[in-house]
């Protein structure tokens, strides 16, 4: 079974991951897409990064029971920072049959070099990159042996919805129904 790995925040989920998700299922040779949810991510700053469980739970809500794309809390029980050499080292343990490999935007090139181990990790594991608008492709001249898929691009952000839900704005068809509701049930982000 080859499972991609799409780390983010999801802080909160919205349909640009379901799409990269489902993007990545209809490209590439992947069986299942796992959005796996980092507690905390190294490299991002924590304000405004609400509860993993919450995070989490809009994941789930999100994919509803889709058969090929889950959602993960693997990191939560690994030690903080979670490091994703570290994450895929367990992963492998827990599931030795299966072929991981990571899924990411060519944003995440330009600092792939700040990643523990990243050496170790474009050795070992196979890495799906799609294109994103703001980045020139320099990424996958740096990194050749990364795989490319296509992703339409939508300008759409985790950011820019707690904007939104800070400003009173409707977010509904940006985070999906149920997520929206989860939202206002519990009031996150500013949302009323
Ligand atoms: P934030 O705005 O809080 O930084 P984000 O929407 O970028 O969050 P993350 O949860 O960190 O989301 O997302 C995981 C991955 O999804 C990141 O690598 C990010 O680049 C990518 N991503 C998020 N939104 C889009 C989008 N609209 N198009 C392409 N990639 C996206």
């Amino acid at each position: 079974m080859k499972v991609g790995l799409f780390f983010g925040s999801f802080n909160p989920v919205h349909v640009g991951h379901l799409i990269i998700a489902e993007s990545a299922l209809n490209e590439t040779d992947l069986d299942r897409v796992w959005l796996v949810v980092s507690p905390q991510n190294p490299l991002k700053n924590k304000a405004n990064l609400i509860g993993e469980y919450e995070r989490y739970c809009m994941v789930e809500l999100a994919l509803g029971n889709h058969e090929r794309i889950h959602a993960s809390n693997f990191e939560f029980t690994l030690p903080r920072p979670s490091y994703t050499i570290d994450t895929l080292k367990k992963l492998k343990e827990q599931h030795p049959t299966y072929q991981f490999s990571l899924i990411m935007g060519e944003d995440n090139l330009d600092h792939l070099h700040k990643w523990k181990d990243y050496e170790t990790i474009l050795q070992s594991y196979p890495i799906w990159v799609y294109p994103r608008i703001g980045s020139d492709g320099s990424g996958f001249e740096r990194y050749p042996e990364v795989r490319k898929f296509q992703f339409p691009y939508l300008d759409i952000s985790a950011t820019r919805v707690r904007e939104l839900l800070a400003e009173g704005k409707a977010v509904r068809y940006i985070v999906t129904e149920k997520v929206y509701a989860y939202i206002q049930k519990h009031g996150l982000y500013g949302a009323n």
